[in-house]
């Protein structure tokens, strides 16, 4: 038993959702694609899931989030497929893949085949036990992935409200939920290894800055140290954080993000991989000329750095599904893609954007005791990657602007006194 397409989008994320919507700009007949994916619903903006959907009035549900309304284009709603004539095959997981036939098994045993595959199957979060702790399955565990999720995570937080809750991990998931927590009422301590929270993109300076605020909210850090274990209850619920530095912390609720793996394993052994992820080339075109993969899974050639890398965030999902398809769609008009990384993140009443790499060495500027502070990172004489905290929008148009060009640095001191102002005048 089996069906056939012309085009078959693997996993219904954002990628998938702007695929959708990049295809029938393009011209898809009805019929022709199908986008098969694990989640009961038709793709959404997940960054919603660590921000408006936490919140404790007006949360954010769906439909209002489906995509593509994270780039103020169409809301894909179940009806918007039906009209376009793309086949969703929700609830369902592809259990094996075979890129020589052209083929999916579904868990439910259905056999689906493609003439173009493009895999968009993101990641999954990595468990505790992955590090040698067991206890993720505990009710009062939460980890931050999907709806599902996060439905998890607001029944456990409205159950907790004014207890302790107990972040383990200092990255994106650690940095937004233990802000959601603090504003549902629940005293936050964070757990994780470095010396500070987002080790890998903010200097010591910048996570200072916002410690400092998250401290002024009443969130505690413990920095250095790893969890060890947990003690339960008879009812199988975590009642303390034994960390590896001999201290207990008794909880409520723990809240769990100590990254992702992209999920490749359908693929291995088919596919080159690299950077733990499916490599793709500018086109977003696997080894295998029939398979294209796009947004967390693909690792693919960023121009800017002249290196191939695998980007864990929303825009980059974006855009090279959005590419992936023109170059499926249209191969002659389309050239390789050419990106530029940008992240954000929006915690209480804060707002940052980082655009490019955070290589060489660092120029701070702004006033880091107030509110608008930024960032140069400056590499072989060049400006390579931006920070900037409480910009205007005609702000962040001008650090990403400027870090496209990739100016010529010759005095950092000088780069240092025009702060913000070199960025507007470059
Ligand atoms: P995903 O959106 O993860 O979609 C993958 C899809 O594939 C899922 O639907 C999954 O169920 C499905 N799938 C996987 N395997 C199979 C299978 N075998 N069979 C069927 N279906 C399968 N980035 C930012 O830049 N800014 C933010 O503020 C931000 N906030 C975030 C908040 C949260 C809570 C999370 C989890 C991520 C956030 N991100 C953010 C990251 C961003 O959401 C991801 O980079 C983006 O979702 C990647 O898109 P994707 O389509 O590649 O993968
Ligand atoms: P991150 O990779 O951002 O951070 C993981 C954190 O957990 C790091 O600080 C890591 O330290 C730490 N860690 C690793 N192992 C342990 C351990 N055993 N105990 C304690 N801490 C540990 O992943 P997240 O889970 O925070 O986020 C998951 C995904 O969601 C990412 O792809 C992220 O990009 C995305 N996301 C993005 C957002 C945004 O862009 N605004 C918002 C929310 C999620 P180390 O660095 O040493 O490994």
């Amino acid at each position: 038993m089996g069906r056939a397409f012309v085009y078959v989008i693997l996993g219904g994320g954002v990628a998938a959702g702007y695929a959708a919507l990049e295809f029938t700009r393009r011209g898809v007949s009805q019929g022709e694609l199908c986008i098969i994916s694990e989640e009961p619903v038709p793709p959404y903006e997940r960054p919603a899931l660590s921000k408006g959907y936490l919140l404790p009035e007006a949360p954010a549900r769906l439909p209002s989030f489906h995509t593509c309304v994270g780039a103020n284009e169409e809301r894909l709603t179940p009806k918007w497929y039906k009209e376009h004539g793309i086949e969703l095959v929700l609830g369902t997981r592809v259990k094996s893949a075979d890129v020589k036939r052209k083929t999916l098994l579904t868990a439910a045993g259905e056999t689906i085949s493609y003439k173009i595959l493009i895999i968009a199957t993101g990641a999954r979060a990595l468990k505790l036990e992955e590090f040698g702790v067991s206890g993720s399955n505990a009710e009062n565990v939460c980890y931050l992935r999907d709806l599902a999720d996060a439905d998890r995570l607001v029944n456990v937080m409205q159950s907790c409200a004014g207890g302790n809750a107990v972040v383990i991990g200092g990255g994106y998931i650690g940095m937004e939920c233990a802000a959601s927590l603090v504003i549902n009422k629940i005293n936050v301590t964070m757990v994780f290894p470095e010396a500070h929270f987002m080790a890998r993109l903010f200097t010591p300076k910048i996570a200072s800055y916002y410690e400092d605020y998250y401290k002024s909210k009443g969130v505690k850090f413990i920095k250095g140290t790893v969890l060890s274990s947990f003690d339960m209850d008879s009812n199988g619920k975590v009642t303390a954080v034994n960390l590896r530095d001999g201290s207990r912390l008794p909880v409520d609720m723990v809240v769990v993000g100590i990254g992702i793996r992209p999920n490749t394993s359908l693929f291995e052994g088919q596919l080159t991989l690299e950077k733990g992820g499916i490599k793709v080339n500018g086109r977003m075109r696997t080894s295998n000329s029939s398979v294209y993969a796009v947004g967390d899974v693909a690792a693919f050639p960023v121009q800017l750095f002249g290196e191939t890398r695998r980007l864990e965030h929303v825009d980059s999902a974006r855009k090279s599904a959005r590419h992936a398809v023109a170059a499926i769609m249209e191969p002659n008009k389309t050239d390789d893609f050419d990106y530029l990384p940008f992240f954000y993140s929006r915690v209480f009443t804060l707002s940052w954007q980082f655009y490019g790499d955070n290589a060489g060495e660092v120029v701070h500027f702004g006033d880091y005791s107030g509110s608008t502070i930024g960032a140069y990172w400056v590499s072989k004489g060049h400006l390579v990657g931006s920070f900037l905290e409480g910009g205007s929008k005609e702000d962040y148009e001008a650090i990403a602007k400027a870090t496209k060009l990739k100016p010529a640095i010759e005095d950092l001191t000088e780069l240092e006194r025009q702060g913000l102002g070199f960025a507007l005048t470059v």
